[in-house]
C-alpha cells in the first residue's frame, strides 16, 4: 500500500524510500498526494537587484523584498524552492544570511523561518520543503524564474524572432 511513510524524501515519489540516484530509475511512479511543484529562482536580477550587472563579482546590491516574500509564501504553501545561479552557493548563502529573518541564520529566531542549505552535489532533485536550497547545477523543477529566460513553446520561428 502506498502510504505517506513510504514517500521518498528525495524525489517525493513512491520509490520505497530508496532516494538519491535510485529515484531517477523509476520515472513512472505516481507522484505523492502531497507533492507540490519545485520552483527554481535565478539569483542575479531576480533575488539580487543587480543594478550594475556583474560589476566586480561581489553581491553588492540589496535583495528584492517582494521576491523574498513570494519565495517565503511558496515555501509556506509547501513548495520546495531553490536558488539556481552560476555563483558559488557559499557566496549566496552568506549573503542570504544577512538579508531577512525569513531565511538563513536569522530564521533561528523566527518561528516558521527557513534555513538556507547548499544542495548536495549528488542530488538531482530538491524536494526539501523545510530549507531553501542553493545550487549552481540545473535541477529538476516545474518552474524556472529567470530575468533572461525565453519561453520555448515548440515554435522555433517565434523563438528566432524573440532572439533578434
Ligand atoms: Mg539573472
Amino acid at each position: 500500500m502506498k502510504t505517506q511513510e513510504s514517500q521518498c524524501p528525495v524525489c517525493g515519489y513512491y520509490c520505497a524510500g530508496k532516494g538519491g540516484v535510485g529515484c531517477i530509475d523509476k520515472p513512472n511512479l505516481p507522484p505523492a498526494n502531497s507533492f507540490k511543484g519545485t520552483i527554481a529562482f535565478d539569483f542575479d536580477g531576480v533575488i539580487h537587484k543587480y543594478s550594475k550587472g556583474w560589476h566586480d563579482g561581489t553581491i553588492y546590491d540589496e535583495a528584492n523584498p517582494l521576491v523574498l516574500n513570494l519565495m517565503f509564501e511558496l515555501m509556506e504553501a509547501g513548495h520546495p524552492v531553490f536558488i539556481l545561479s552560476t555563483r558559488s552557493p557559499k557566496q549566496i548563502i552568506r549573503w542570504m544570511n544577512t538579508q531577512t529573518p525569513w531565511f538563513g541564520a536569522m530564521a533561528y529566531d523566527l518561528e516558521g523561518g527557513f534555513e538556507v542549505k547548499k544542495v548536495p552535489f549528488w542530488s538531482k532533485f530538491w524536494n526539501d520543503t523545510k530549507n531553501l536550497g542553493v545550487t549552481n547545477r540545473k535541477l529538476a523543477a516545474t518552474h524556472y524564474i529567470d530575468d533572461r529566460a525565453v519561453l520555448f513553446d515548440g515554435d522555433v520561428e517565434k523563438l528566432k524572432k524573440e532572439l533578434k
